[in-house]
């Protein structure tokens, strides 16, 4: 992993080498934006870099602090993420060893896998939150000798996962800095974090990906293929972390639905459409229902230009079906089927009742792709 390895983040990047370049460290570090666009993928780079014994903004890979940080197995760079509570855990316990066995090697395996690609969100069971004992045993940690003659390095993803407890406490660390010590916190909810710790923190806003760079992750990365990735990038909202889990198995199955659902609502029979409304409501909240409408305006738009041009992008899931369609439904008004899932989308956000929304939605389809 280097520089080159980070999808977009142009700007920020060379923020981050300048500051390299200039040997001009602050103590603490802030890295926010939204979910998913890389921000612990920086941070964990700046880190390498940091420690590499070349001493240039970008890490060589080679030298002993590099080659410690492929497994994140480095004695001088600290992880601090949510972990489980311990069975009877004290204020003072080694936050790790009040785990059970199982839940140990979940822990490494996580950071195995976040070795291998930084954009992994680690996932724990149980753990909700940052441990006050996490933030404590900074101090201890900072306190022994660096192994490779660099800086003691601590990580806090998700920071906004800090209880009040472990915030003051990580407010202290701040406020008297270690010495020979670099702090990076990343998170996307920075308004949840104290005010104090924000201003002992130099920020780095992380920007929105391009949907192109997110397309050629998806597909270099993740082995994605082409119209598939041309959707989730274009779905994504800046996101490689929205794209990838909108290439997922589930959103396969979301794409079936909404295929479902449109037959449903073109079909006379008006029970097992209501039935479709009642089991998409209670399955997704609002913005899942606001991406799921958006994922049907993805066919709405495609076989528009199925039916204006005869031709299609190759982002609609089931192109026959979309076909089939288009031949069956030569006057369908997609245009007004359209206008109808954006009032939708902005009916969900002022709070309307999710049910009767996928039913006018259901019966406007009708309408406009029928009459
Ligand atoms: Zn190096």
């Amino acid at each position: 992993m280097s520089w080159t390895k980070i999808i977009g983040q142009e700007r920020v990047k060379r923020l981050l080498q300048n500051s390299l370049r200039a040997n001009r460290l602050a103590h603490a570090y802030l890295f926010y934006g939204a979910e998913g666009i890389g921000k612990d993928a920086l941070a964990l780079e700046f880190a390498r870099a940091i420690n590499c014994s070349s001493g240039a903004s970008d890490a060589c890979g080679s030298c002993p602090s590099c080659k410690k940080f492929e497994t994140l197995q480095h004695p001088d760079v600290k992880l601090i993420f949510p972990l489980p509570v311990g069975k009877g855990e004290q204020q003072g316990d080694d936050p790790f060893a009040v785990l059970t066995e199982d839940q140990i090697l979940t822990v490494r395996e996580q950071v195995r896998i976040k070795a291998e690609d930084p954009y992994h969100k680690i996932e724990i069971a149980k753990a909700n939150f940052i441990k006050i004992n996490s933030i404590r045993g900074m101090k201890r940690e900072s306190s022994m000798s660096r192994s490779e003659g660099g800086e003691k390095i601590f990580i806090l993803f998700n920071a906004e996962l800090m209880n009040n407890e472990a915030s003051n406490s990580l407010l202290k660390i701040l406020e008297e800095p270690l010495p020979d010590t670099v702090i990076l916190l990343t998170t996307s909810a920075k308004e949840s974090l104290l005010p104090t710790i924000l201003s002992r923190c130099q920020t780095v806003q992380c920007d929105f990906l391009l949907e192109e760079d997110i397309f050629t992750a998806l597909q270099e990365r993740d082995g994605v293929e082409n119209g598939q990735s041309r959707l989730a990038a274009r779905l994504a909202n800046g996101s490689y972390g929205l794209a990838r889990l909108l290439t997922s198995a589930d959103m396969a199955a979301q794409r079936e639905e909404v295929v479902d659902f449109l037959r449903l609502s073109l079909s006379k029979q008006r029970l097992p459409m209501l039935q479709a409304v009642d089991e998409l409501s209670s399955t997704y909240d609002r913005t899942a229902l606001q991406r799921w409408l958006e994922v049907l305006q993805i066919w709405l738009r495609e076989a528009l230009l199925l039916q204006k041009t005869g031709n299609d992008t190759g982002l609609a899931w089931d192109q026959e079906s979309l076909k089939r369609f288009v031949r069956n439904f030569p006057q369908a008004n997609l245009i007004g089927a359209l206008d109808l899932t954006n009032q939708a989308i902005a009916q969900i956000d002022k709070n309307g009742y999710l049910p009767l929304i996928l039913i006018n939605v259901s019966l406007g389809l009708r309408k406009n792709l029928t009459e």
